[in-house]
């Protein structure tokens, strides 16, 4: 934020803007939470062993603040990774429900993003966005681990932008 300090001397303006952070609580708050995602473990086929992936030593997510959780109440991203079949459509919905706000939504796979392979299926969904909002779609069959790895960084992005804005982007 680009701040005028007419009350100060150049010189003192110059070292008030190098040790001086000015922002409003609306943008430290999307920054915070956009540097510590905590998704929960969504698998529902094959690209849910990318996802996996990513949280071991050789990807290592934790270092980016994200951290796996086992419980929709503990989480603010939804990773889905795999096929949605109609059955398990209900059961995404139910458990995106269950998440607090603010929560944002990531497809992983062209199997979450449109049907994938299964596109022509009778028992599978053309795209989780058919049963909750998404945020990021990340294309692949299957995506690797550092192309999820770069999707969580484009919701980060995304978060921060909505903090600055004060508009919800999907
Ligand atoms: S997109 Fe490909 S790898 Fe991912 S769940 Fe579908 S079929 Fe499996």
């Amino acid at each position: 934020m680009d701040v005028k300090l007419e009350a100060f001397s150049p010189l003192e303006e110059a070292e008030v803007k190098r040790n001086v952070f000015f922002s409003t609580l609306e943008q430290l708050k999307g920054w915070a939470r956009s540097n510590s995602l905590w998704p929960m473990t969504f698998g529902l086929a094959c690209c849910a062993i990318e996802m996996m992936g990513v949280g071991g030593a050789h990807y290592d997510v934790d270092r980016f603040g994200s951290f796996f959780r086992t419980s929709p109440r503990q989480s603010d991203v939804m990773i889905v990774s795999g096929t949605v079949t109609k059955k398990m459509a209900p059961i995404v919905r139910r458990l995106y429900d269950q998440m607090p706000e603010p929560k944002w939504v990531i497809a992983m796979g062209s199997c979450a993003t449109a049907g994938g392979p299964y596109v022509n299926s009778y028992s599978v969904v053309k795209g989780v966005d058919q049963v909750v909002p998404v945020d990021v779609y990340i294309p692949g069959c299957p995506p690797n681990p550092a192309a999820l790895i770069y999707g969580i960084n484009k919701l980060k992005e995304k978060i921060r932008y909505e903090a600055t804005t004060g508009k919800r982007v999907r």
